[in-house]
């Protein structure tokens, strides 16, 4: 069966009421029928449900249909994404160990690596997302133990090379460890190239209607071993509803991400259309510098849109003033297109350097492109370049 077929068809049991769709189990803890059971379920001789902290069956059904896209054997589900690339350092590394990542990280991921896992003398280094097979290796120590990384990066669109990165991996024997969540398996999946984690905010596409926080990890057995003992004892735990939600909304993810591509290839070609763009963004757009590299671990070029705009702050307030349909948020991921200037909000910490290195220009703006009618998409974006550039020319 092909996965859409799976991520439809993955259920729980019925229970005695023979329902259709999965039903919500908000429940804290299960019962035991006898002592004996009680003991076997705690001595993990037999499996099953103790305590929703531990595990539940709306976070299974959700875990289960997430390991089956992404090809993966087992994985644990999180409160939020930030809580899975947490628990799959803090599960995995210990004191002395050595981080290699990719410079172009989520924000918080950034302190995680920089701020708190330093506090436990957990060393690192950062690699250019776009560095050569050499640079990766130059940065390669004896006690590195991870390779974290994002593909496609955020804001900058860039890419890493997971294939060339599975190839070190048999050299220096790390554990890669990959956040998937723009791609979501749909488009990649990192474990096909050597990769061993694959992490996601599900907060974003795997939900993709703006409702629910969550996330995962999933990986091989040995590997999820330690970061399930990391999670049942520090709770990070899914919620029952927020797994009841995502594992719904898994049933649509291919449906939903094969629009969410079409759209932003779409409204990409036509802002590079635009002689008051400067600049557009997009993995599958073939003027991108790892158009190639796209073409081979991506399936589609996802559902972010990155554009440069002249005129700096003046301008993105122009534009914005000129949108009509898209919605300012920082959040990304929604049916909804939301737009979001990375230099003034999500990147707005980044010492100048640090925002140089990752391309962070005042005139940056991050689109979101979602289910909206592409035309109507199209229009709206076109006039508020149009209308920013003519406005921010009669103001000089
Ligand atoms: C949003 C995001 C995260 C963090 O996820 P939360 O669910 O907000 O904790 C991590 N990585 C990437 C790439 C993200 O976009």
């Amino acid at each position: 069966m092909k996965k859409q077929t799976k991520a439809i068809r993955t259920q729980t049991g019925k229970t005695q009421y023979r329902e259709h769709s999965t039903p919500l189990f908000l429940t804290s803890s299960f019962t035991f029928e006898s002592a004996e059971q009680g003991k076997a379920l705690f001595e993990e001789t037999e499996e099953g449900n103790i305590y929703s902290r531990f595990s539940n069956p709306n976070v299974t059904e959700f875990v289960d249909k997430v390991c089956m896209l992404e090809g993966a054997e087992e994985g644990i589900a999180t409160a939020t994404g930030m809580a899975a690339v947490f628990a799959s350092m803090a599960g995995l590394l210990q004191s002395g160990d050595h981080i290699v990542a990719c410079r172009a990280l989520f924000g918080s991921a950034h302190q995680i690596i920089t701020q708190i896992l330093a506090k436990w003398g957990i060393t690192h280094t950062y690699v250019d997302a776009t560095a050569t097979e050499a640079e990766w290796e130059a940065a390669m120590q004896p006690n590195t133990k991870m390779v974290y990384l994002e593909t496609p990066s955020n804001p900058g669109l860039e890419l890493v090379d997971l294939e060339m990165l599975g190839r070190l991996k048999q050299k220096y024997g790390f554990i890669l460890n990959v956040d998937n969540c723009f791609a979501t398996p749909i488009l990649q999946t990192p474990l096909d190239f050597g990769a061993d984690l694959s992490v996601h905010s599900a907060t974003k596409y795997m939900d993709g209607q703006g409702r629910v926080l969550g996330g995962i990890v999933v990986g091989p057995k040995e590997l999820i071993a330690p970061i399930r003992f990391f999670a049942r004892h520090t709770g990070p735990s899914l919620s029952p509803f927020n797994a009841w939600t995502l594992s719904k909304s898994l049933e649509t993810l291919e449906l939903r991400m094969e629009k969410h591509c079409s759209n932003a290839l779409r409204l990409a070609e036509a802002l590079q259309q635009h002689p008051d763009v400067q600049k557009v963004l997009y993995p599958f757009l073939p003027s991108h510098p790892q158009f190639e590299l796209a073409q081979k671990q991506m399936s589609a070029g996802g559902a972010i849109v990155t554009i440069e705009l002249e005129g700096g702050f003046e301008r993105v307030k122009a534009f914005y003033d000129a949108l009509t349909i898209p919605t300012l948020s920082s959040n990304l991921g929604d049916t909804r297109t939301i737009v979001t200037n990375p230099n003034t909000t999500t990147h707005a910490k980044l010492k100048p350097d640090e925002k140089a290195v990752l391309g962070i220009t005042p005139g940056l703006i991050r689109i979101s492109v979602g289910l909206e009618n592409v035309e109507d998409l199209i229009e709206d974006f076109t006039q508020a370049v149009t209308k920013s550039a003519e406005e921010l020319q009669a103001a000089s």
